[in-house]
């Protein structure tokens, strides 16, 4: 018996209490909060998975660098701590800080993209998206047919599938692929993880056809963990072997620090290539702040500096997957449709699947992450036909692959019986599902809707 994989490898130190409401006292706060998610105040939830960026607890060691954060303008020794991290882990020379992912985003496409470009991945993220098309650029995905079936297995449903991207390269005039987005682990495909085989193939075809490759790494740590876990010929090979070998693979990446940085503010760009590099310094200072700061504080990269080696560490990303497996068996126990397997970051409930009476534009993820809300005051958020807004130019809901309701866990942050209350109080809307009903907007912005959407039921 292996006692030491039976519990968390990290003690608590400080606590915060949380709030248990009456079911009378969430059904009012959501109706006042327009339906939304979004709206809730976070003192009416008692187990908030809403989102695992920028929510996780930082270790001693982090809040020690933070008493030691160096908030000089220029050449502060926490840049130098950050940037020398990022050297060290993923062997990319040029480091930009920015105040979070999508600020990353914003400074590489102002340098790379233009009207009328096309920029493939696995599959964006939202912000990612949303940046693209904000620039009148479209987005090409190429997600296997595994990623698909929300049933199978398959362990890198994150992977691409090459023969496509290989037709797409080949029939693209070049100058309007500005670069190829590999995201890791895949968000909108379910926290699911791209194999280092697919990573190595990707580049070869790359280099074939001379296109930049680069990676939205917000969660690379739990990528690596995946290739080491999953993956033949990594068993023996440490996280931080593996990150350096995936990112010996990338021309450079975007990042969000609120994910596998186990900061609660933060991003970068990192970039192979020095002339690259120079064109994003004038984003940098325009956008975020001078290029030794980018929109963070001092003491935010020095705590980044030690969050990254924290997060490279095999025994915390072991606590970290295992839980997120833990709620996925948990539901999975229960009956509740999910998709497979359990993702990195979240558990994913397959809500169409669930609800199959809701039609996609009566948003039924959104119904069923509502009544989780009213049932036992814990938050998910809807990743289904709300997120994924209108098509520009028609004008009609999308409809995306799967209507899901993401449990996104925080990292340190909850405990398994936290994830027992959440299975079962699942369990108990599984048992009244006929009963839930369809939702329609009230109110929608026009980009980005799910953040600040009403609605109201039918
Ligand atoms: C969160 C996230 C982003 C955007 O990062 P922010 O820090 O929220 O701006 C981009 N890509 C992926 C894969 C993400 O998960």
């Amino acid at each position: 018996m292996n006692y030491f994989d039976m519990a968390e490898s990290y003690k608590i130190k400080v606590i915060e209490n949380l709030k248990k409401t009456t079911l009378e006292y969430r059904k009012k706060a959501i109706e006042e909060a327009g339906y939304s998610l979004f709206g809730l105040k976070s003192e009416d939830v008692f187990i908030d998975l809403l989102t695992d960026s920028g929510t996780g607890s930082m270790s001693n060691n982090q809040w020690a660098a933070i008493m030691k954060g160096d908030e000089s303008y220029a050449g502060a020794s926490s840049f130098f701590e950050l940037k020398n991290t990022i050297n060290e882990l993923l062997g990319l020379p040029y480091v930009i800080p920015t105040h979070q992912g999508r600020a990353a985003e914003n400074v590489l496409f102002s340098a790379l993209l233009k009207e009328g470009d096309i920029v493939p991945g696995n599959k964006h993220f939202d912000t990612t998206l949303a940046h693209i098309e904000f620039r009148h650029s479209k987005e090409a995905s190429f997600l296997t047919d595994e990623a698909k079936d929300p049933e199978s297995d398959y362990p890198f449903k994150g992977n691409v599938d090459l023969n496509k991207v290989e037709s797409f390269f080949k029939t693209t005039s070049k100058d309007k692929i500005p670069l190829f987005i590999l995201t890791i682990t895949c968000n909108s495909s379910g926290g699911q993880p791209v194999s280092m085989e697919n990573i190595i193939n990707l580049r070869k075809l790359c280099d074939k056809y001379d296109i930049m490759l680069f990676f939205d790494a917000a969660r690379f740590a739990e990528n690596a963990y995946f290739i080491k876990t999953r993956e033949k010929g990594y068993e023996n090979k440490t996280i931080k072997e593996i990150v350096k070998q995936m990112f010996s693979y990338s021309d450079g990446c975007t990042m969000s620090s609120k994910k596998d940085g186990l900061v609660n503010i933060g991003g970068f760009i990192a970039v192979r290539d020095k002339n690259l590099y120079e064109k994003l310094q004038q984003f940098c200072i325009l956008f975020e702040g001078f290029i030794m700061y980018g929109g963070m504080a001092g003491r935010d990269m020095a705590a980044l500096a030690v969050g990254l080696n924290e997060s490279t560490e095999f025994e915390y990303l072991n606590d970290r997957v295992s839980q997120v497996a833990y709620l996925h068996k948990k539901c999975k126990e229960y009956g509740i449709p999910l998709i497979n397997p359990a993702g990195g970051h979240a558990v994913f409930v397959n809500a169409s699947k669930m609800l199959p009476h809701i039609p996609h534009d009566q948003f039924p993820a959104q119904a069923l992450g509502v009544e989780l809300y009213i049932e036992s005051g814990v938050r998910g958020v809807e990743i289904g036909t709300l997120l994924a807004d209108r098509d520009p130019q028609t004008g009609k809901n999308r409809k995306p692959d799967f209507e899901l309701l993401r449990l996104a866990i925080p990292r340190r942050v909850y405990t398994n019986r936290h994830m027992d209350v959440v299975a079962a109080s699942l369990n108990e809307l599984l048992k009244r599902k006929d009963k839930i009903r369809g939702m329609k907007l009230v109110y929608e912005p026009k980009l980005l809707r799910h953040f600040t959407a009403k609605l109201d039921w039918i």
